[in-house]
């Protein structure tokens, strides 16, 4: 199978997993939790994008903090690289093992149990293997809300939302996961556990160490634990799908939202007509919510915590009043507001299934940039010239979390070429688009991290004083380099 890793490979420990501990990782977890046959690892150590095909001398699934805790000393003790696993649908290789890891990939699969839900408290302790959608249920049957919302929802768990810190279509309102966390508990990469499980919105003592660890991709420890905030579960939801004139005009939209909603503006995502037509060709079963072909879209999601009441103005015909002035405004050309749930998901659907749809499609490059609000459409016109003067045939299909000032910056490759020979154009490309979102003061990650993708471009845009301090962080909490070896940084 051919495989994209870049190079070159980043010097990562290789000791092997002796018989010796292999029988001692098996009596730890036990038979179900020790895989070491081929065809048994390979979905732990291919990425979900099918580009990255790893190594590992065994998959260890852990059912406790405790076996957690043991497996992280037994490496530490020999020298043995471990890959936190959660969901591995990740983007950037982050959880997808290096073809020379002699070590294990540690999935956090089995630690799935919601601990306690407080309603009153607006809190859920949950261990790190909780797939996101089951938590998202969880917290609605208490009446409750978990904002984190993302399409990977159904497969990825808590543990990589935090180490991702992800983002997601609900940012705009309620932050990213980083945001949505009071306590962790963390195995560290000597195996010691940090009992940081504390429910508490106010705590001054000294370093606010979880944040080490969200965004960390796992370099730092493994996440087995968490406490996470909810709120109220909405009661009032209205879900529209706009033509607009072009991103100025959808920004302009948003703008405007905020308080014509009443601070209810849930969510606020740009399609391009190009993305939208990706996923008709590929998503069975997906509707047009528009028949108008205009060349950009927003997916706008009002909503509130208060029922609607009878006689006044809901959501719905907030939102409709809303969009009529901004048809007048000539910002919205064309509106379609749900009028059903089935018709909300539809919409939903459209954006959600852009990586699904970008992955059949066939060959491709992403850019998960993010800038001043203000200045994507800037970013869009510049962006957009710069890639087609290297590959005027390249086929670009901008969208994003436009209200977090996050776009994925996306291109299929030109029609019949493949990924070897798009890859020969991918360096010029990465270059401009980085060089470009740095410039205008952006970031060249929003929300998906640096894994190994991004492995060099972190070290090329980040200024020594930040990565010395990274790389000090990393020494002093995994000396050793066993953690997560050769993601986020070179160390
Ligand atoms: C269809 C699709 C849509 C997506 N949409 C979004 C989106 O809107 N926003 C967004 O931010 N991302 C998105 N993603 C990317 C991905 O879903 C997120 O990065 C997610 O948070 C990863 O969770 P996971 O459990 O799959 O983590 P994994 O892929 O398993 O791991 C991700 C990283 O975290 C580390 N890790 C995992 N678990 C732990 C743990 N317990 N402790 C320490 N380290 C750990 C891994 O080593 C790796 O570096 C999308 C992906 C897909 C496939």
């Amino acid at each position: 199978m051919p495989t994209a890793f870049p190079s070159p490979v980043p010097t990562i420990p290789t000791t092997p997993l002796t018989a010796q501990l292999r029988d001692a990782m098996r009596a730890i977890v036990g038979e179900k939790g020790f895989i070491e046959d081929e065809h048994g690892m390979q979905p732990f150590i291919t990425d979900w994008r099918g580009l990255l095909f790893g190594r590992a001398g065994a998959v260890v699934r852990p059912g406790s903090t405790e076996e957690v805790s043991k497996v992280v000393r037994l490496c530490h003790e020999h020298g043995v690289a471990i890959v936190p696993q959660g969901g591995n649908t990740g983007l950037m290789g982050g959880a997808t093992p290096w073809p020379a890891h002699t070590g294990i990939v540690l999935s956090l699969g089995r630690m799935n149990r919601v601990l306690d839900v407080d309603p009153v408290g607006y809190a859920m302790t949950v261990e790190a293997g909780c797939v996101l959608e089951t938590l998202q249920e969880t917290a609605s049957r208490h009446d409750r809300f978990l904002p984190l919302s993302l399409g990977a929802q159904g497969s990825c768990m808590i543990g990589g939302n935090l180490s991702t810190n992800a983002g997601g279509v609900q940012v705009l309102r309620y932050g990213n996961a980083r945001n949505l966390v009071l306590g962790l508990e963390v195995v560290l990469p000597n195996g010691d556990v940090w009992n940081g499980l504390r429910a508490l919105k106010k705590d001054n003592t000294g370093y606010d160490l979880k944040h080490l660890f969200m965004g960390a991709e796992g370099t730092l420890g493994i996440i087995t634990k968490a406490v996470l905030k909810l709120w109220p579960a909405p009661k009032d939801v209205c879900t529209a799908w706009l033509a607009v004139r072009d991103p100025r005009a959808a920004l302009e939209i948003l703008s405007e939202a905020h308080a014509a909603s009443e601070d209810n503006v849930g969510s606020c995502e740009l399609l391009s007509r190009a993305a939208v037509d990706l996923v008709m060709r590929h998503i069975p079963g997906v509707q047009d919510p528009l028949k108008a072909d205009t060349p950009w879209y927003l997916l706008l999601e009002w909503s509130s915590s208060r029922p609607r009441q009878d006689g006044a103005d809901g959501m719905s015909e907030k939102l409709e009043a809303f969009l009529a002035d901004q048809f007048e405004a000539g910002r919205v050309l064309d509106a379609v507001i749900a009028q059903t749930v089935s018709q909300s998901r539809n919409m939903w659907r459209i954006r959600e299934a852009m990586a699904e749809a970008a992955r059949a499609e066939g060959p491709g490059i992403s850019y998960d940039v993010s800038v001043a609000i203000s200045r994507i459409p800037e970013f869009i016109d510049k962006g957009l010239k710069a890639v087609l003067d290297i590959l005027p045939s390249i086929r670009p299909y901008p969208l994003g979390h436009i209200g977090d000032g996050n776009l994925h910056f996306s291109f299929m490759g030109p029609i019949g070429m493949d990924q070897q020979t798009l890859n020969q154009y991918t360096a010029a490309i990465t270059r401009a688009v980085n060089d470009l979102i740095t410039s205008m003061g952006g970031s060249i990650s929003a929300e998906h991290g640096i894994g190994i993708e991004k492995l060099d471009e972190l070290s090329h845009y980040r200024s020594k004083t930040e990565l010395d301090i990274m790389r000090t962080i990393k020494r002093a909490l995994d000396p050793q380099n066993i953690m997560n070896p050769g993601k986020v940084l070179r160390v």
